[in-house]
């Protein structure tokens, strides 16, 4: 374990000693003061990579000078442009290419998934989430269940975190899991959760939820491009997450999808379907009954919106070149480094900043959220006119994500001085 120092040439030297911080360049970050912001918002809208623009302007050339043709003779032809991602996508999420697939958005997404695995029965229709679920997740299983004639009231069962706990613990999921016993259909979690920052253990919770013969599903929007993920040897049957967070494709992008294996080729699962989702071969032959893809795209609906897809696609080709492994490495040493600088300018300043994020690195990824006792809007207020971009979360939480691929040492040793310049300044 290497001794931490709170000082700037320590910074610097762990930016000396990171093997990604070369990629910091591939960003455009925006600028305050005529400087770079230190960003710890990566966790709701990645930075844009350099590469982006040149992957939008190929589509846009090859519409003006191949019009329909594009589909066919582009470059990168539309009609299979989605194709591309399912392989670099699958190492990310630790599944085979046939399951993961990418499409809609991931409010969208859930709801298609809900239809063919959520599958209610006199017996078994309970679905298990976490309590303060993300508020799009909540509105999207409370109306599932409605417009199955249920009443959420009675289907939704709440995980719970302890009174005076700032995160749920493991054993709790699973009593849950055992209590609901064979009433329970469906687990459907944020595997990361988005206010606190904890990292669920998914694969204890999936076995557990698998052994009394419920689905599982979990929403990876926290997830993706963040932490290591082996979905398909957890046996999990689905998941979906959105791409402009970690993955940073740019705002509101499109959303990406693993269907396990097992449920691929199956003639009786109910879905929504649509022509993109027919056999490839014999899609163009409009016949009027459908021949599902064999792997993930059956659940497609739509051809693919090519022009949001293509930043994706941009940025997929750097996590391609990096690998998970490193950018894990990388989190977890900024991580650690950021907490670090906290507790040093907590001393200096004689405040108390409680992280709210689990100090156990397996149950945390990139993000701490900090609870600032004491301070108010002010201090969110001063670091965003310094340059620290950041975000607020009612009564007085900020949370931090140093993103391992554009985030330096340094901007955490900056990200304190600041901090303490902040508090100071009102007092
Ligand atoms: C960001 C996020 C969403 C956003 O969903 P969209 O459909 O892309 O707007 C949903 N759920 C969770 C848990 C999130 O963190």
């Amino acid at each position: 374990m290497i001794q931490f120092q709170n000082t700037l040439a320590f910074a610097r030297e762990l930016d000396q000693q990171d093997e990604l911080s070369k990629y910091r360049n591939e960003f455009h970050f925006p600028k305050v003061n005529g400087k770079d912001v230190i960003y710890f918002t990566g966790n709701s809208l990645g930075l844009q990579p350099k590469s982006a623009q040149k992957f939008v302007d190929d589509i846009m050339k090859d519409w003006k000078e191949l019009a329909v043709e594009g589909h066919f003779y582009a470059e990168k032809p539309w009609w299979d442009y989605h194709e591309r991602f399912a392989k670099p996508l699958s190492k990310i999420v630790g599944a085979l290419p046939e399951e993961v697939t990418v499409m809609n958005t991931l409010t969208v997404n859930l709801h298609l998934l809900m239809v063919s695995f959520y599958r209610p029965t006199e017996k078994r229709f309970k679905i298990i989430c976490e309590e303060k679920a993300f508020p799009s997740d909540q509105y999207m299983l409370a109306s599932q269940v409605r417009f199955h004639g249920l009443d959420p009231k009675e289907v939704l069962v709440e995980v719970k975190k302890r009174d005076g706990e700032n995160y749920w613990r493991t054993e709790d999921v699973l009593k849950t899991i055992e209590e609901t016993g064979d009433e329970l259909a469906l687990v459907l979690m944020g595997g990361v959760n988005y206010y606190n920052g904890q990292v669920f253990d998914m694969e204890t919770i999936t076995k557990a939820a698998k052994d009394i013969g419920a689905n599982v599903g979990w929403d990876l929007a926290h997830g993706a491009g963040n932490i290591e993920l082996k979905l398909h040897d957890w046996d999990v049957d689905f998941a979906a997450w959105c791409s402009y967070k970690y993955m940073n494709s740019g705002p509101g992008n499109v959303s990406g999808v693993f269907i396990n294996q097992k449920h691929l080729n199956k003639k009786d699962i109910p879905r929504f379907e649509g022509w993109w989702g027919h056999d490839k071969e014999r899609r163009f032959l409009m016949e009027p009954e459908f021949i599902p893809m064999a792997n993930a795209e059956a659940w497609h609906l739509s051809n693919a919106a090519v022009i949001a897809m293509a930043p994706y696609l941009a940025s997929l080709e750097m996590f391609d070149e990096i690998g998970m492994e490193k950018l894990i490495a990388k989190r977890n040493l900024i991580t650690s480094y950021l907490e670090f600088v906290l507790g040093e300018i907590a001393k200096e300043v004689d405040s108390s900043f409680e992280i709210i994020t689990p100090s156990n690195p397996k149950e945390r990824a990139c993000q701490l959220s900090v609870f600032l006792h004491g301070e108010g809007r002010a201090l969110f207020d001063y670091l965003m006119e310094s340059g620290v971009i950041t975000d607020w979360r009612e009564p007085n939480v900020i949370r931090l994500a140093p993103v391992p691929l554009y985030c330096s040492f340094e901007d955490m040793y900056n990200f304190g001085q600041l901090l303490k310049a902040g508090i100071q300044k009102k007092n």
